[in-house]
């Protein structure tokens, strides 16, 4: 029943959807992709699993607007999104943070397998045709640049995006439709020093 607390409820829900979601694809504006940010790296820093950030962009995309026209292009931005969601996990966050960029959030995702899902996204925009008009099909590619969140670190958010940005211009540089992770360096923190933290953190607990 309108004005009822199960409605008002019902119109707040519905609101803070809206106002986290990206209205051409459905997926987390850029707003939310801000809050899982900082989410993520106070999860890093708590339990130093390795978590992984990509920032993706559609190459030469101008020329698929100039081409086709603006519609076409909404409708490749459309496509591009949805073979995002496709080669992820459901845990992880895909968001529409420009108007041809987007970024994935992946927790829990060790650096052996950050080149991986990064050329698995990679490979399924390239192998994806896009419908541009009446018997008119395409392909696109992007461009992927992914940093790890420094363990045991805290970052901020825009020093992680800025350091995955840094991996996608290189991946331009080179030449496009390439994935460029930042290089991991070896954790600073063996396992056995982090025992040795964690035993004297209970050994004070316990004075
Ligand atoms: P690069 O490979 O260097 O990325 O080349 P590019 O042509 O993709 O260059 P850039 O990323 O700078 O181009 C972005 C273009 O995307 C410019 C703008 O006209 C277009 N664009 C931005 N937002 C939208 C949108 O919502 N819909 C459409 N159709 N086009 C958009
Ligand atoms: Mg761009
Ligand atoms: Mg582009």
């Amino acid at each position: 029943m309108p004005g009822s607390p199960a409605f008002i409820q019902g119109l707040v829900d519905a609101l803070v959807e809206l106002s986290s979601r990206d209205a051409l694809t459905g997926l987390a504006n850029r707003r939310a992709f801000e809050l899982a940010l900082e989410r993520e790296i106070d999860r890093v820093a708590r339990s130093g699993e390795p978590a992984l950030l990509l920032t993706l962009d559609i190459d030469l995309f101008k020329r698929v607007n100039d081409t086709y026209g603006h519609n076409a292009g909404d409708g490749v931005i459309k496509a591009v999104a949805n073979a995002l969601l496709d080669s992820v996990r459901p845990m992880d966050l895909v968001a529409r943070v420009g108007g041809e960029e987007f970024a994935i959030i992946l927790p829990n995702c060790a650096s052996a397998f950050g080149e991986t899902v990064a050329e698995r996204v990679r490979r399924r925009v390239e192998h994806m045709p896009v419908v541009v008009g009446p018997g008119q099909e395409i392909s696109v590619s992007v461009s992927i640049g992914g940093a790890f969140a420094p363990q045991w670190v805290r970052s901020t958010p825009a020093l992680w995006v800025e350091r995955a940005d840094q991996q996608l211009y290189r991946a331009k540089r080179q030449g496009r439709n390439l994935v460029q992770l930042e290089p991991t360096a070896v954790s600073v923190v063996s396992s056995e020093e982090k025992r040795l933290l964690f035993d004297s953190f209970q050994h004070h607990d316990h004075d």
